[in-house]
């Protein structure tokens, strides 16, 4: 499908609640990898899904320490928010954003300046830790200072259960309240826009059937072909951080 921008910024121009949905593509560059495009993570290094698998982390110490190791140079803690984060929040300044529905843990929707009531993170986020057993949450960099202090697989202070960063790993549930939050800020949308996903990871890719079932435009903006091309009213390819403060205007 061919799509124009021009086509696109006049959509968002007219719209009133535009729900964007984003996944790791709107990081790269910012020094994020994704883990499915052509440089990801896991396309580059099969193993590394394993670290994301909550059945290995669990039993097997040498997958968390392993894990742990990788969380002290997460490039979450050191990235900046690019030009796409940066249009998103202009996107609410110009009072369009209903809601911003993220895939990623990142955080840099919120540091570009989206209200973090806005932003519905469906799996987690790395800058805190909790305990799988009792449900602690705190400051991820806290105990990060443990690993670097020489506890390669710290256990939970309060209870001794085990640790791992506030994000939804596979093989773990997501939370029903924030599934529902997002699909029904999807279902009150009159525009999907689709940035920077595969779209593979259900439910939060229902999200955009159901955008469209409840009579929003959809818009896809995404290097690689997504299972709902075919669905959408628009498919730009384009580079995000290039492509989308095009279509957002307001940017800067
Ligand atoms: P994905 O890795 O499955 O897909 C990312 C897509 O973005 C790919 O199709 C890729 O071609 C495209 N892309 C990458 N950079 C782009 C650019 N600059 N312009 C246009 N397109 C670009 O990502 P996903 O669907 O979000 O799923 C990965 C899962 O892993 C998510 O659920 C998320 O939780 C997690 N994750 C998060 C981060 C992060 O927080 N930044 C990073 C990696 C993975």
């Amino acid at each position: 499908m061919k799509s124009s921008p021009e086509q696109v910024r006049e959509w968002i121009d007219r719209a009133r609640r535009v729900v964007v949905l984003t996944g790791a593509g709107i990081s790269t560059d910012s020094g994020i990898p994704d883990f499915r495009g052509p440089r990801g993570a896991w396309t580059r290094n099969p193993l590394a899904e394993k670290l994301s698998d909550i059945r290995y982390y669990v039993t097997d110490p040498e997958v968390r320490k392993a894990s742990w190791r990788s969380r002290l140079d997460h490039p979450a803690f050191t990235a900046q928010p690019n030009a796409g984060h940066l249009a998103c929040a202009a996107l609410e300044r110009r009072g369009k954003l209903h809601a911003l529905i993220t895939q990623n843990i990142d955080e840099l929707h919120q540091r570009a300046g989206v209200s973090p009531g806005r932003v519905i993170e469906v799996h987690g986020t790395v800058h805190k830790a909790m305990c799988l057993a009792c449900g602690w949450r705190g400051p991820m960099q806290e105990t990060l200072a443990r690993v670097r202090a020489g506890e390669d697989d710290p256990a939970c202070r309060e209870c001794g259960g085990i640790l791992k960063s506030d994000t939804i790993s596979f093989g773990q549930p997501l939370v029903p309240e924030v599934i529902d939050r997002a699909l029904s800020a999807a279902a009150d949308a009159d525009l999907l826009l689709a940035v920077g996903s595969t779209l593979q990871v259900y439910p939060v890719a229902g999200a955009v059937p159901v955008a469209k079932q409840a009579g929003a435009r959809v818009v896809i903006m995404n290097a690689q072909e997504t299972q709902f091309d075919g669905i959408a009213d628009a498919v730009l390819r384009g580079n995000i951080s290039v492509e989308l403060p095009l279509v957002v205007r307001g940017v800067g």
